[in-house]
This record gives structure tokens, C-alpha cells and sequence, in this order.
């Protein structure tokens, strides 16, 4: 434990998702073992090499052993990844340039391994290829671990090592590090950076795991094994919890543990308001893993399919039958309910090394979503048809995300037609109306969302993005989460702008960003006249308990008074009046620490 750490202290950030846990900290830094060249005597030649050997044959089993794991709970789409550390781990060249320094210069094996290895790093490092330097990442991850091994320390930068539960602290996790977590072992984590919509967080509720983002300098204040508590309500981490701190924990999770039962019990009831008005009440996914969730949390099928998570944490694309094999799961397992399909979203904080796509100084504002599939055609073809195949054994609907204006979404609906067209000659099955949305995440869709509605079968607001665009304030960058605002009369006012166009046509309208999974915000939204709220399927049961509370009448009159409100301030405390008078015991758990 840390020396200067001795009483208790509370680190405040961005809570992201709910949850409180408690357990050893450890602290996410990139490991640099200290390595020391030792000469050998010439007896020590022979062993030393033997023990390199050793150490390939050790890194080889535990590599192993995780990609089974990985495979188990994660898709082989995951586990593929290790492939790559496995081919590094044979490399012939590497291998014998290290045995040639362990016999020639008679050195120790993490001496002789590591300037080797350095060295290949060096030289993918300095490529200009995206590609390649990721591949320099890959072969640091595995130098690092073989040398733990030669050094017989464990190295704790590498999540998949873990084996006994732990709350993750660092810098940042990227979403592809934060995809691959086991819950077995993560009780939590807490990074330094990051935003309440940034993918990161949004994985977090969607793996239902306690996070804190915003901690500023909390990973070099902190040091492994530190015991820590941290509170995904408030934003918290306590570290050297009191006795006192641990008792209102306590207490807290026994007030939890009484509305758990009150939540349990909505589940499967439909999201209705007293006076009547249904909302249809979807659930975001991220994979086929996430169909037991949307089952568990009743959800009436799926909102948002973020098929960008197929894509990452792998080492080529997913072909469009292995697409086509995972959003047939989906569907079949939830037929009859809808599952909207959103197609691919790469770029902004969602990469894929394996795409090799040049760094941007804007990433959010560059090649993103349909800006990016327009310009790979054949990407988007092979996602297209696998949707097209798809449709045919459920009730499967598709949305575009990013429209910013109508020629994207005439270019796109002109390749489903072209994919339509193909299939039909290759008399392979596909539902011939399939319902095709596009998503309003970009101020202009929503300006000019008489023109869209007109040309689409539904609407779905990416609040994530529309708050980031309209607000100039990104997303990941706790620095200008104070100007990130949900409740701006400029949003306020871009939705109804919205849902008006959308009702005076015909279509109806969804809000799948995380706005949609805040009980405090749905009743604003289902005044505004939002039709469908979609969010993490652990979120759904409070927002599901607060729709059975409210009148429709009650939630109109707080859209109309929001309305004419000017203060993003104000309106949200209207908001929180609101929801605190309507459903008091979501709110007993919010508040356990005055500190
Ligand atoms: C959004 O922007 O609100 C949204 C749902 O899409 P994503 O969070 O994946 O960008
Ligand atoms: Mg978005």
C-alpha cells in the first residue's frame, strides 16, 4: 500500500456506470522491466538457453490458455487476436538471433531477448503504416511477456493475465481494451480521462461493471494493491475506506438491495404510463453475447445494434457470412421483436487496426460511420447483404448512422438496392420491405428532418453524438464535460424539432443514446413525444419502473415547461423534481457520502 496513503481520501470523477465495489486496486502502467546484461560463464551457456526455450514454450501455454478463455465468454472473433501473439511467439528469426547472442556473447536470455526484441519494435514502430505500428504494440505486449516469465514477475499491465478480482485503475482503457474484460475479474474501473458517452463508459454499463471516468491524476496517486472503494452512483473513489464509510456502503447496499426487488418485479411488465400511453422500450447491444441480457431485462427486442464491435480486436474483417451468422442469431433468438441493425460505425474513438486508416486531427468531425462505409463500398457491400440475408429470418429493420444530410442517405439506400438486386439474381432469401431508419446524431438531420422523414421509416436519436455535435463539446474530453449537456434548450429543441417532422410523416422515434437509459431524462423525453427509448439492458428495469409511475399529461406539461425554460441548468433540476416526486425509492441510493 501506498506510504502516503494512509487515511481515507475521495477521488471525484464522472460516474458512467452504476454500481459500487471494493477490492485491491491495480494500477494500469505500461510495465518496463529493468533488465541488466549478465556475462556468462561457459558451462552457463547451454541452460541459459535451454531456460529461453523454456520461457517460449511457458508464454506459449499461457497464451493459449487465455484465447480459450476469451473464446468462452467472448466470441472467437475475440479470441483471433492472440493468433498474432502466437505466430510472433515462432518467429524463426527472432528466436535465433537470441540464441546466437545467448552462445556468441555469453549473455543472460533478458538481455539477449530484450535488445532483440527492442530492436523489431524500433522497426515497426518508425513505419508509416497504421498497421504495422499496431503490430509493434502486439510485439511489446508479447516481449513483455516473455520476459516476465525469464524474470518470473508477473506483468500486471496485461488485463489478461488477471486471476484474482481487482478494481482497474488508469490512464485510459480503450473500447477494444474494455470489450475484452472478464467480469470475473473486474470489480471495477476508474480512469483518469474520459467522458460519460465515450464507448468506453458505454461498455461499461453494457458489461454492467461499476465505472468512474474524469479522475484526472488519480492512476499516479494510486499504486497496486492500494484497497479502494468505488461508487459508480456518485463518481467516486475512496481510498483507505473508513469504518464509517464502509458501514453507509453498507447500509446503501441494503437500500439496493430492496429496490433490486422492486425492479426485478417490472421486468417482465410492459413500459406502459398509468394513463395508458405504451413506449416502446428496446435494448442497445453490442454482439450475440448481449442476447441473454435483452431476454433477462425484458426488453422489447433491440434498438441499437452497434455492429462496430464485430469489427474491432481483430486482425481482419469479418466476413459477410460471419456477419450474416451473428445478426441471424440475433434475430431468431428475439423474433418476433424488432432488431435494428445500425450499420457501421468505425472511426471517432471506435477503431480497427486492421483497416489501416491514417490518423485524423478531428476524428469525430472526419472519416466516420456512413461517411466511411460510402467510401469502401465493398466494406459496405459485405455488411449490406449479410443484413439483407439476415432479414429473412426475423424481424430485422436497419438504420444509418451519421446522416448529415439526404445525398448520404440516397447513396446508401442505392447500394441496398444494388445488394437487393443481387440477391434476388442469386435467389438467395431476403425481406423485401426491410425498414430502413437513419439515426439524427448530427445537428443538420435534425434541421432538415421534414425532408429525411419522408424518405425513411423511422428515426433514431444518437443524443450521444447530437449533444457532442451541437455543443461543440466531444465526448471522450472530461475537460469540457461541464459544457456537455443534455438538457441545453438546443438539444431540447432539436428533438422536438425532431419528432414533430417525424409524427407530421407518418414514422415514429426512437432515442438510443445514453440519455434514453436515465430515469431522470425518459419522462422528459416521452413528453417531448419520443416513441421508443433504447439503452443498456441493466438500465432499462429504472427506466421501465419510472414509465409505470408517470403520466403522459404530467411528462408533457415538464416538456412544455422545459421548453420555455433558458437555463440546461435549471431544466435538469425540473427533471430530477420530477422524477424524485414520481419514483422516490430510484434515488435512496444515490447520495451514501457527504464528503
Ligand atoms: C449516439 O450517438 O447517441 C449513439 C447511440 O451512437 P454511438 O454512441 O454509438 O455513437
Ligand atoms: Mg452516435
Amino acid at each position: 500500500m501506498s506510504g502516503q496513503l494512509k487515511g481515507e481520501k475521495v477521488y471525484r470523477g464522472i460516474a458512467v456506470s452504476t454500481g459500487v465495489c471494493r477490492g485491491r486496486v491495480l494500477v494500469l502502467h505500461h510495465t518496463r522491466h529493468v533488465i541488466a546484461r549478465r556475462e556468462l560463464a561457459a558451462d552457463q551457456v547451454n541452460p541459459e538457453t535451454s531456460r529461453f526455450e523454456q520461457s517460449l514454450v511457458h508464454t506459449r501455454q499461457q497464451i493459449t490458455e487465455v484465447q480459450r478463455r476469451v473464446a468462452e465468454t467472448m466470441s472467437s472473433a475475440e479470441a483471433d487476436i492472440f493468433d498474432a501473439h502466437l505466430l510472433m511467439l515462432e518467429d524463426p528469426v527472432l528466436i535465433e538471433e537470441v540464441i546466437k547472442t545467448i552462445r556468441e556473447q555469453k549473455v543472460n536470455a533478458e538481455f539477449a531477448f530484450h535488445t532483440a526484441a527492442e530492436k523489431y519494435v524500433a522497426v515497426l514502430e518508425a513505419v508509416e503504416d497504421e498497421y504495422l505500428r499496431e503490430r509493434a504494440a502486439d510485439l511489446r505486449d508479447l516481449a513483455n511477456r516473455i520476459l516476465a516469465n525469464l524474470l518470473d514477475v508477473k506483468d500486471q499491465s496485461d488485463l489478461r493475465h488477471l486471476s484474482e478480482p481487482c478494481i482497474l485503475v488508469g490512464r485510459d482503457l480503450s473500447p477494444s481494451t474494455t470489450a475484452q474484460l472478464d467480469k470475473k475479474f473486474v470489480l471495477g474501473f476508474a480512469t483518469d480521462i474520459g467522458g460519460r458517452t465515450s464507448h468506453t463508459a458505454i461498455l461499461a454499463r453494457s458489461l454492467d461493471i461499476p465505472a468512474v471516468v474524469g479522475l484526472k491524476n488519480l492512476s499516479e496517486e494510486l499504486e497496486t494493491g492500494d484497497y479502494a472503494l468505488l461508487d459508480g452512483y456518485n463518481g467516486t473513489v475512496i481510498v483507505n475506506p473508513t469504518d464509517q464509510t464502509l458501514f453507509e456502503y453498507g447500509q446503501l447496499a441494503k437500500i439496493k438491495a430492496s429496490l433490486e426487488e422492486k425492479l426485478v418485479e417490472v421486468q417482465h411488465q410492459p413500459a406502459i404510463t398509468l394513463d395508458g400511453r405504451q413506449i416502446h422500450l428496446s435494448a442497445n447491444i453490442e454482439d450475440q453475447n448481449d442476447i441473454e441480457a435483452v431476454r433477462t431485462h425484458g426488453a422489447e427486442g433491440v434498438g441499437l445494434f452497434r455492429t462496430e464491435f464485430l469489427f474491432i480486436n481483430r486482425d481482419r474483417l469479418p466476413t459477410e457470412e460471419e456477419q450474416f451468422q451473428v445478426y441471424r442469431q440475433v434475430a431468431e433468438a428475439l423474433t418476433p421483436a424488432p432488431v435494428i441493425i445500425r450499420t457501421l460505425d468505425l472511426g471517432g474513438d471506435k477503431f480497427a487496426s486492421h483497416l489501416q486508416i491514417a490518423q485524423e486531427m478531428n476524428p469525430f468531425l472526419g472519416w466516420r460511420a456512413i461517411r466511411f462505409c460510402l467510401a469502401q463500398p465493398e466494406l459496405f457491400r459485405a455488411q449490406l447483404r449479410a443484413i439483407l440475408r439476415a432479414s429473412a429470418t426475423g424481424n430485422i429493420k436497419m438504420m444509418y448512422p451519421m446522416i448529415s444530410g439526404l445525398d448520404e442517405l440516397n447513396q446508401a439506400n442505392t447500394l441496398v438496392e444494388k445488394c437487393k438486386a443481387e440477391l434476388r439474381a442469386e435467389n438467395i432469401p431476403f425481406a423485401e420491405n426491410l425498414e430502413i431508419g437513419a439515426m439524427i446524431e448530427i445537428p443538420s438531420a435534425a434541421l432538415i428532418a421534414e425532408t429525411l422523414a419522408k424518405r425513411v421509416k423511422f428515426f433514431s436519436i444518437g443524443s450521444n453524438d447530437l449533444i457532442q455535435y451541437t455543443l461543440a463539446a466531444d465526448r471522450t474530453n472530461e475537460k469540457v464535460s461541464h459544457l456537455y449537456e443534455p438538457t441545453h434548450p438546443a438539444i431540447l429543441r432539436l428533438i422536438k424539432m425532431t419528432v414533430d417532422a417525424a409524427h407530421a410523416n407518418g414514422i415514429w422515434v426512437g432515442v438510443c443514446g445514453e440519455i434514453a437509459g436515465e430515469p431522470v431524462l425518459a419522462p422528459l423525453l416521452i413528453g417531448l413525444g419520443v416513441d421508443e427509448l433504447s439503452a443498456a439492458p441493466a438500465v432499462l428495469d429504472e427506466v421501465k419502473y419510472i414509465i409505470r409511475r408517470i403520466r403522459l399529461n404530467e411528462a408533457q406539461a415538464l416538456a412544455q415547461t422545459a421548453l420555455r425554460l433558458e437555463s440546461p441548468a435549471e431544466i435538469y433540476a425540473r427533471c430530477v423534481e420530477f422524477a424524485r416526486q414520481t419514483a422516490p425509492s430510484l434515488f435512496e441510493n444515490k447520495a451514501p457520502i457527504s464528503t
